[in-house]
């Protein structure tokens, strides 16, 4: 009826990921209201639940965040560190299921399918995760756990900090959710829905698919299946290991060409430089662009030979925009490379060994001028200068990467 039959799926969100881990890296910060954030856009990356107390969201710009708590912690983000707490967070699920596919630093898909002989019904092996978790890395978690990945999401949201929330019965659980929770049901969506006086997801149902529709666009369809707890999406696991991307928001809206290229010579060479720090050459590149109205695009292109070379993708990111044409504005570009093999596994010998050793030698030359000098010291002609743009990775970006083509 929903899914697949008799799927027990989990979703594991870290709490106040980016303020947990500073606390825990700053024991006499326990019960203070600690808020991470700041950067070129301002705006509250995360915030302690003490900080929360006083109103303080993600999202929200730090003025605002001071003045609400202007006895708080104000931390700048780093992300390098919480990378490095978000691996072994994805080690400790690892230890729960194979089936494994993380969606961002501090939050993760598990399927459960299956593994009831070695942890028990769900509920058990949601307190075991979160017992594991606390033992290996000293943070909480909330887990969600339901039949179907979308009510999975929505139950560990339910009961946080440290909740853990099981969908028992699936019909019982829908008639409690609400437009709010759904995920893709922006605030315009729910405005008009709730115009119609539809507040709640199984109220759609009156609606019928045609008129759902009518008034939600192609997102409609997808509406009225979850709206009958309908959800075909499982869990794609590993996928976080399969591509290295950056992407940056900017300071300023923009769909200048010029702006934007040099924004992607600037992350094709952090991608390359990430790619070469961990021995990979890829053969898809994949630009991602959103626009003003956070509308997500992404433009994906197999080369013909694996590369490591900050040239060779950022020639195959521009052919990407030029192709997708779309004028903008955007608020925010990014740049992935996947399909991963070791340098000299499955390379042709299309673009000649001598090209392909030159800019890999070119590309080593960089890696390690970029060690001795740090990152500003390699400044191509095409860059603009770093004004124009946070080349910092903000807030719950530049992670690996996770999207499928
Ligand atoms: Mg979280």
């Amino acid at each position: 009826m929903q899914g697949l039959e008799g799927q027990v799926l989990a979703h594991v969100d870290m709490d106040a990921f980016y303020a947990a881990v500073e606390r825990l890296d700053q024991p006499q910060l326990a019960g203070a209201p600690i808020i991470v954030g700041g950067g070129k856009r301002g705006v509250v990356a995360a915030a302690s639940y003490e900080a929360r107390r006083f109103g303080v969201r993600s999202a929200m710009p730090m003025f605002e965040a001071r003045s609400r708590c202007p006895q708080g912690v104000f931390l700048t983000p780093r992300m390098d560190r919480y990378r490095q707490v978000s691996r072994r967070v994805m080690e400790v699920l690892a230890g729960f299921s194979p089936l494994l596919e993380p969606v961002s630093v501090d939050e993760a898909y598990l399927d459960l399918t299956g593994t009831e002989r070695l942890w028990g019904p769900p509920a058990q092996a949601g307190m075991a995760i979160k017992r594991a978790m606390q033992q290996a890395t000293g943070l909480t978690c909330s887990v969600g756990i339901a039949p179907v990945r979308f009510l999975a999401k929505i139950a560990s949201d339910r009961d946080k900090p440290d909740g853990l929330t099981v969908v028992g019965d699936l019909e019982i659980f829908l008639a409690t959710v609400s437009l709010k929770e759904v995920p893709g049901v922006g605030a315009k969506a729910r405005q008009r829905l709730g115009e119609m006086g539809l507040t709640r997801l199984v109220e759609l149902r009156k609606l019928g698919p045609e008129r759902l529709e009518r008034v939600m666009g192609v997102f409609g369809h997808r509406l009225w299946d979850l709206a009958w707890g309908r959800d075909e999406s499982g869990v794609t696991p590993g996928r976080e290991v399969k591509s290295v991307s950056n992407e940056i928001t900017l300071e300023a809206d923009t769909g200048d060409r010029q702006v934007l290229a040099a924004h992607l010579l600037g992350l094709s060479q952090k991608v390359a430089r990430r790619l070469r720090g961990q021995e990979f050459c890829g053969r898809t590149v994949t630009l991602k662009l959103k626009h003003r109205d956070h509308r997500l695009v992404t433009r994906s292109i197999t080369l013909a030979q694996a590369t490591d070379a900050a040239g060779e993708i950022f020639a195959a990111a521009r052919e990407l925009m030029e192709a997708y044409g779309a004028p903008g504005p955007f608020r925010l570009i990014g740049v992935g490379v996947s399909h991963l093999s070791a340098p000299g596994q499955g390379q042709t010998e299309l673009f000649g060994a001598e090209k392909t050793g030159r800019n890999q030698a070119l590309g080593r030359a960089e890696d390690a001028i970029v060690a001795r000098f740090g990152e500003k010291a390699i400044t191509r002609a095409a860059q603009i200068p770093a004004s124009q743009a946070s080349l910092d990775q903000g807030p719950s970006k530049g992670h690996n990467k996770v999207k499928p083509e």
